[in-house]
């Protein structure tokens, strides 16, 4: 899929900073400017990925300085760069449930994976070595809430909406009402599949309603080119799916590994990152059996490395 990294202008204050191709830790920022301040809608997963991000929405912040920082979440590409960000003046703002990840082990947990001797290490090595995660001082949320925020900036309306645990514990929506905006994280992946690390899916498909339910005029999803409704609807059709296939294999006794096997995903062969239907699978399994111990990051991203090491092979 074809899009300029860079700032983009979606009308009414609002823009976005995209990073094709939009792959892993490839991530989406956005801004929304309010009378003489502005809004900064997650950082990047390195600290030159987001220098580079500021620099580039400089023109627009001049006046109107980042007063307040959402992130949406609280996997890496979409806060490691905070501390570019943070300071005196600055309002760093998350959901209670993601704040609590946002921590140095998070850092160190992912700075280490590409030195494991193992498929995850071999996996991540080629994405890992386009990013440098040297320097970074987690900057964590000054401001937490549960539920539901409204903010004004600059006399510019924000909510913000939980809507985690989805794609992980607190997912956060970030709805612009008056520019029909919504700066999703990932809870809109266009152009990659859609990747449910917490769960359980039902709560991904909600997530999606919710967007829909708001009309929005422009999405900007977590990772790839600006969509819109469709973009949404069809992270619900993959999330369904999987759901709706997954269980029925739960059902007849399938194993995960057969059940990710035997799922025709070719309807939704044009998308990248296809491993995560691994992960995907194995969160409905859990769901279902409740016995069943749940997974950590490490073997759900053993899962997707697995997979995805097999199709390039
Ligand atoms: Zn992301």
């Amino acid at each position: 899929m074809t899009y300029d990294r860079g700032p983009h202008d979606l009308g009414a204050g609002c823009s976005a900073w995209l990073l094709p191709e939009g792959g892993w830790a490839e991530s989406n920022t956005g801004l929304v400017r309010g009378d003489g301040e502005s809004l900064l809608v997650d950082t990047l997963y390195d600290l030159g990925h987001t220098r580079e991000m500021l620099a580039a929405y400089a023109p627009l912040t001049a006046d109107h300085p980042i007063r307040t920082l959402v992130n949406t979440h609280s996997d890496g590409d979409h806060w490691f760069g905070n501390q570019l960000v943070a300071g005196e003046g600055v309002e760093i703002i998350a959901s209670r449930a993601a704040a609590g990840l946002m921590t140095q082990h998070a850092v160190d947990e992912m700075a280490a994976l590409p030195h494991r001797q193992d498929q995850v290490g071999e996996f991540i090595r080629p994405i890992a070595a386009k990013f440098d995660l040297r320097g970074i001082v987690p900057a964590p949320p000054t401001r937490t809430f549960s539920g539901r925020l409204d903010l004004d900036v600059g006399g510019r309306e924000v909510r913000l909406v939980e809507v985690g645990p989805a794609h992980t514990a607190g997912d956060v929506l970030v709805h612009v009402p008056e520019a029909g905006v919504v700066y999703t994280g990932d809870i809109v992946f266009v152009g990659g599949a859609p990747l449910v690390w917490t769960g359980p899916v039902s709560r991904c498909i909600a997530a999606c309603d919710e967007i829909l339910g708001l009309e929005p005029a422009v999405v900007v999803p977590g990772h790839g080119p600006l969509t819109d409704g469709a973009g949404v609807r069809r992270v619900r059709d993959y999330l369904d799916h999987v759901a709706t296939e997954a269980t029925a294999r739960f059902r007849a006794g399938l194993t995960v590994e057969e059940a990710v096997d035997s799922i025709d995903m070719t309807p939704f062969d044009d998308m990248s990152e296809r491993g995560r239907i691994a992960a995907n699978v194995l969160n409905v399994y859990e769901e279902l059996d409740p016995a069943r111990p749940r997974s950590g990051r490490l073997e759900q991203f053993g899962r997707i490395a697995a997979l995805e090491l097999r199709v390039q092979a």
